[in-house]
């Protein structure tokens, strides 16, 4: 049966060059699943691990024939270094990019050729041939100044080339659909992915939220304090918060669910199963 919307992955390389095998059998499980495509996250975290996104976004295309996406940041690149990243994803048969920004670390050098993500857009449309992605944010990037601002950049950042977008994770369905229906209005039509992270245990869903403002609603707020003590018990009640916010996605016409999957094929196997198809 065939789905209205998209469902895709997120993945991201391993910290430790020894914990490879651990992706590549996440990246075998997850292809059996059938995403439509599968992302590889690129530099997440501080260090610059572009070899390894080329290497597993290459394994997800040309070993499992899924559509691969790889996230390429630029604040501290140079145009030369983003020209050979772009080489290298091209010799792998890698067509889609996510074109981001990337976060800031105090402890690695911005350098003067890329501010913004709009620029490597820019560059990627005037250097390489590539299908390209843009991140956006549901409840406004945290370093925008205003939400309304936050808007006007996406637009200017989707006209130099976007096609698709994906969202920064987020757990109200409410404030999506504001959004969604704030940036129609603005002339952006582009289909959007809803980034879902489903929540599997408290350490995780703090340092998440602090680290990307997302608003947590009075219903996950719930189980959260109902499951404070109980691993198994939150483990359970965040798929299923997972699986109800999806399912009312769909229910709205969602373009695209992109699962954080945090590389942990269990976890995605338990949505895909349990989600209206
Ligand atoms: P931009 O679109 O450049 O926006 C950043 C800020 O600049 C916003 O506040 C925006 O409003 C503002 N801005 C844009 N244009 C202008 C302008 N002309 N003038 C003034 N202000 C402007 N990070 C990683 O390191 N690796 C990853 O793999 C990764 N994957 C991600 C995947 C998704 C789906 C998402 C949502 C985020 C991901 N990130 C990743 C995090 C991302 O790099 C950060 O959120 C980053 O802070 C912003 O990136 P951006 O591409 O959205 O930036």
């Amino acid at each position: 049966m065939t789905r209205s919307y998209e469902i895709s992955f997120e993945i991201f390389p391993p910290k430790k060059t020894s914990s490879i095998e651990t992706v590549y059998d996440a990246i075998k499980n997850l292809a059996q699943m059938n995403p439509d495509f599968i992302s590889v996250t690129y530099g997440a975290g501080g260090s610059r691990q572009s070899n390894k996104t080329c290497e597993l976004a290459s394994l997800v295309k040309n070993k499992h024939h899924i559509k691969a996406i790889a996230h390429l940041t630029c604040i501290n690149s140079t145009k030369d270094q983003v020209s050979e990243i772009l080489t290298d994803l091209k010799a792998h048969g890698i067509e889609n990019i996510l074109a981001l920004r990337g976060d800031r670390n105090p402890d690695m050098e911005e350098t003067k050729d890329f501010k913004y993500a709009y620029e490597l857009v820019q560059y990627i449309k005037e250097n390489g041939n590539f299908h390209l992605y843009g991140a956006c944010y549901p409840e406004a990037h945290p370093e925008c100044e205003s939400y309304e601002k936050d808007l006007l950049h996406l637009k200017h950042k989707v006209e130099l080339g976007v096609e698709h977008l994906i969202t920064q994770l987020f757990f109200d369905n409410e404030i999506f659909y504001r959004f969604l229906n704030d940036i129609r209005k603005l002339g952006i039509h582009q289909p959007v992915h809803a980034g879902i992270m489903p929540v599997t245990n408290l350490k995780q869903i703090l340092r998440m939220t602090g680290m990307c403002g997302a608003s947590i609603p009075g219903k996950l707020s719930k189980v959260l304090s109902q499951y404070f003590n109980d691993d198994e018990g939150l483990y359970k009640a965040g798929l299923d918060y997972a699986v109800e916010q999806i399912n009312d996605l769909i229910a709205h016409g969602i373009d695209g669910i992109h699962l954080y999957t945090m590389n942990n094929p269990k976890v995605a196997s338990y949505i895909i199963e349990n989600i209206d198809k």
